[in-house]
């Protein structure tokens, strides 16, 4: 009985490890609502993952975590690393062990690589962490200038934002994939970052094309989801269906 026990506690444990979970501090409907001011400092954040996408107070640019490092793509089509006490007011991260990888025999323009993706995953009702190191080509990404109070919505805003194209270039995409059900947690489907090879230049991105690469998943089976306590979030109207405005912002 004890042996049994302890092998139970055993299993558990490394259930526990091989599958974190999907760090999530806010919701997209908060953020499409204009909440862009969080209290999570990215070094907090850095405790729960070190991988994942995001934005940065005042919605000023992107946020990308690779390898353990935060980076912050700015409107300029730049990228710098984050300092420890800026802060997010939208992030998802998660501690990346991959357990499948493929790399796609032909090169595809990410609409059909998104529905290629779907054809190698098994359960497209959990969560997947994706990672993709390769070469590709027309390249657009895109990043917000800081905005100042009072926020306005993210859909009357997302048409000033900056959109840099990178003909082909060598990176790495950084991307989510959240079930249906998350609408309102998360952006239903796929959510791509995309960084340089030299790390200098990225953000969130609107099209691609995958040339050849190396496509690492994760599956991610649980949620760790935590919403700020503070006046904006409370003050969010998180109560209509923002489905056409995710479409909108995340250039889909
Ligand atoms: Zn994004």
């Amino acid at each position: 009985m004890l042996v049994a026990l302890v092998i139970l506690i055993a299993e558990c444990q490394a259930t526990a490890q091989t599958n974190p979970p999907l760090y999530i501090y806010s919701t997209i409907d908060a953020l499409l609502a204009g909440t862009y001011d969080g209290d999570l400092t990215i070094r907090e954040l850095g405790a729960k993952g070190n991988f994942g996408i995001g934005t940065y107070n005042r919605l000023d640019g992107e946020l990308l975590a690779l390898d353990g490092v935060f980076y912050h793509a700015l409107a300029n089509g730049s990228v710098v690393v984050a300092g420890p006490q800026e802060k997010t007011p939208l992030a998802y991260v998660t501690w990346f062990h991959p357990t499948q990888s493929f790399s796609p025999e032909n090169s595809l323009p990410l609409p059909e690589f998104d529905k290629w993706l779907d054809a190698h995953l098994k359960n497209l009702n959990l969560f997947y962490a994706i990672r993709i190191d390769g070469t590709f080509r027309d390249v657009s990404v895109r990043a917000i200038e800081p905005q100042s109070k009072p926020y306005k919505e993210l859909a009357s805003i997302v048409k000033t934002q900056s959109i840099h194209d990178y003909p082909t270039t060598r990176g790495t995409l950084i991307g989510l994939r959240s079930p249906a059900f998350s609408n309102g947690i998360s952006v239903p489907g796929y959510h791509w970052h995309y960084l340089t090879d030299d790390h200098l230049h990225g953000g969130h991105v609107l099209k691609l094309i995958l040339i050849k690469g190396n496509v690492r998943v994760e599956t991610i089976s649980a949620i760790d989801l935590q919403l700020p306590k503070n006046d904006a979030f409370a003050n969010a109207d998180q109560t209509k269906d923002r489905t056409s405005e995710i479409k909108l912002v995340e250039g889909k």
